[in-house]
């Protein structure tokens, strides 16, 4: 695997082998890679020719100074994932690369309704920041496809919007989320969770599921549900429920008769690490 820290490094190598005609599957992470990271790589494997994975803790997308700072990093081991796994090129630069001074987001695109709320009401600011680097590194790697995850359901519908808006010819596509035997979803996050807390974070998973069924209950009201599910959560002590939300899965607005697809979404904080999951509903 090539490991390329500079931009102009990556656009070069890229260059010559897209006159080769070769498809490029591109994975964008901020690394501490889990065996969700590899699926993606893995499908990117299966669809593209050449597979690039770029590691990129990006500060603008974090509202949390603290959280930011306690992000794992774990380069050594995600190196010898990607290799293992047949990645072709990391890209892993510096902060200085992608925000060289004086760097202003031009094109600020707004995704309306989309990012102002649930994620992008607790985290303010971090979808903007979200789509600034994902935009750059898309016009650094012109991938023909990109892997995201369902996990990071609300990113994926934006980054569809902003490929759409700023009229990109990558076309996105979306895996399932991976998750542990005992069905928490994998996070880069999950290594911060202390024995008590990790016991715990196996509630948000089976809350979803719990909704699942009971949402496919024929005297099923959407409102009881949402609620039943919240409440579910918030009462473990210890689990410290930011939202949990039944929504429209095309659009996330709150649900109404027009709704044919819903996803359930919750965010979660155990023992001060936050954690995001969804299940689609139908
Ligand atoms: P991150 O490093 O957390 O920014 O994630 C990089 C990519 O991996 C994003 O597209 C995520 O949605 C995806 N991802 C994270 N966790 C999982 C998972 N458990 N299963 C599948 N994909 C995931």
């Amino acid at each position: 695997m090539l490991i390329l820290k500079k931009i102009e490094a990556v656009e070069n190598h890229l260059k010559q082998l897209k006159k080769r005609n070769l498809k490029i599957g591109f994975v964008p992470t901020m690394g501490a890679l889990h065996a969700g990271h590899i699926s993606l790589i893995e499908s990117s494997r299966q669809q593209c020719e050449v597979n690039v994975c770029s590691i990129f803790v990006n500060p603008t997308q974090f509202n949390d100074k603290n959280d930011f700072d306690n992000y794992p990093t774990t380069l050594d081991k995600d190196i010898e994932m990607l290799n293992d796994v047949g990645c072709d090129v990391l890209f892993l630069p510096s902060v200085k690369e992608m925000y060289p001074e004086g760097f202003v987001n031009k094109n600020k695109v707004d995704f309306g309704f989309l990012a102002k709320t649930l994620e992008g009401e607790h985290r303010p600011g971090h979808f903007d920041g979200m789509a600034q680097i994902v935009e750059k590194l898309l016009r650094i790697v012109k991938p023909d496809k990109l892997f995201m995850g369902q996990k990071d359901y609300q990113q994926q519908l934006i980054v569809s919007k902003l490929i759409k808006k700023l009229k990109l010819k990558t076309v996105l596509v979306i895996s399932p989320t991976l998750r542990e035997k005992d069905g928490l979803a994998m996070s880069s996050r999950n290594v911060r969770l202390n024995p008590e807390a990790r016991k715990l974070a196996v509630e948000i998973s089976r809350t979803l599921k719990g909704v699942k069924a009971a949402i496919h209950h024929p005297k099923s009201n959407i409102q009881q549900v949402q609620e039943w599910g919240g409440k579910r959560l918030s009462g473990f002590k210890g689990i410290e429920t930011e939202y949990f939300e039944i929504r429209n899965a095309d659009t996330l607005e709150p649900v109404d008769l027009k709704s044919k697809k819903l996803v359930a979404l919750v965010a979660a904080k155990i023992g001060g690490v936050r954690l995001i999951d969804n299940m689609v509903l139908n």
